[in-house]
């Protein structure tokens, strides 16, 4: 069987130092704030390429944190798209503000940045741009948007550690950014994890109020805050895998191009790689109108699958207040067109090789 994530083949090719990191942690007695998270924090900026980093307990808090850093309130308006994971519009509520949806582009499955400025009224605070899949949105037109009318780019980059956009880093380019630290993410955690990452010193020192309650001094909140820390042993985590990141990247660019040299062009889509960056293949999603038939053939033939997103956040029932069906005929197509193959640095040529072929078998079966 070839799983469509497989997270035990990365533990185990490091599982050496992984023990030894967590038993540095049990060592020092610190489990909260202490030196791995300083540390981690400093890594972590420096690789992305932005002067601050402040670590949190999951991707959806990393949203919220910097939503609330740039002073977003009930009554704010933030925009986002139908097709993401369910985290980035629960967060932008969290924040207490209000999404407002815009379609998708069909062949990236990314923002249409088109169709932002009809969005924007005068109680839009911040657009937040989704990096979906691994790869780098159009951000220059929203930074244009963002400069006209004076509200903020919050880069949502839980899937896209490492991608880039005109050769920058993805976390860089915005007013701020959010990475998630998820286990089945490009630099995952053993359990939750996430960040906040900015250029702007104010912005990270309220971020990294807001992380704490507020706090300044011990026991005295000077903003409302909420907790939301990521640990000193994901931490410590988080530094040895950080390590490794650069590589697996490449190993899922490699994957990605097997799969497209060896995918045979027919009633399956693949992938659209934008010229203005590079991605680093989160996932590798394809489109077929023979999405469940696919998806079916590919289990028949032992490879897993999976489906990134099969409902659009304005379908789902919590939030089918956000809009009406029919409002986003992009996002609500793709829920029924796109299959996620298997994708993860440990996968070998090999693998790949075989989900091409069984693909290319369903696609000669007609
Ligand atoms: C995973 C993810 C998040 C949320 O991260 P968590 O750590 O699971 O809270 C936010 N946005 C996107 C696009 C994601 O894929």
């Amino acid at each position: 069987m070839i799983p469509v994530f497989d997270l035990q083949r990365q533990t185990e090719s490091i599982r050496g130092e992984l023990d030894e990191a967590i038993g540095r942690v049990l060592s020092s007695g610190r489990y909260i704030l202490g030196e791995e998270v300083a540390a981690f924090e400093r890594e972590f900026a420096e690789w992305v390429g932005t002067g601050h980093c402040v670590s949190v307990g999951n991707g959806t808090d990393a949203i919220v944190v910097a939503l609330r850093a740039l002073g977003v309130q009930p009554g704010d308006e933030v925009i986002t798209v139908p097709n993401t994971a369910v985290a980035t519009v629960a967060a932008i509520e969290l924040a207490g503000a209000r999404p407002v949806l815009v379609d998708v582009r069909s062949d990236t499955q990314l923002m249409d940045v088109s169709l932002v400025e009809q969005a924007i009224s005068s109680r839009t605070k911040a657009i937040v741009p989704v990096h979906l899949f691994g790869q780098a949105v159009d951000l220059d037109p929203l930074i244009a948007l963002a400069q006209t009318h004076n509200i903020f780019i919050v880069e949502d980059c839980a899937q896209a550690h490492g991608a880039t956009y005109k050769g920058r880093r993805v976390g860089s380019i915005g007013h701020v950014a959010s990475f998630s630290f998820y286990p089945t993410k490009n630099l995952g955690a053993l359990g939750d994890g996430g960040a906040v990452v900015t250029n702007d010193s104010t912005l990270a020192e309220r971020a990294r109020l807001i992380r704490q309650y507020g706090w300044r001094e011990r026991y005295v909140s000077d903003i409302e805050g909420l907790n939301t820390r990521l640990d000193e042993l994901q931490a410590a985590v988080l530094r040895v895998k950080l390590r490794y990141l650069d590589e697996w990247n490449t190993a899922r660019r490699e994957l990605a191009m097997r799969y497209s040299y060896s995918i045979g062009r027919g009633n399956v889509a693949l992938p659209c790689a934008m010229e203005y960056g590079e991605p680093v293949y989160h996932l590798y999603v394809v489109q077929t109108s023979q999405r469940d038939a696919l998806a079916a053939h590919l289990k028949s033939r032992m490879v897993g699958t999976a489906i990134h997103y099969p409902v659009p956040i304005h379908l789902q029932p919590a939030y089918r207040r956000l809009a009406a069906p029919g409002c986003f005929p992009v996002a609500e197509r793709l829920a029924k067109t796109v299959l996620s193959l298997p994708m993860y640095p440990e996968l070998s040529q090999e693998e790949a090789q075989r989900v091409a072929d069984a693909i290319n078998e369903f696609m000669a079966l007609g």
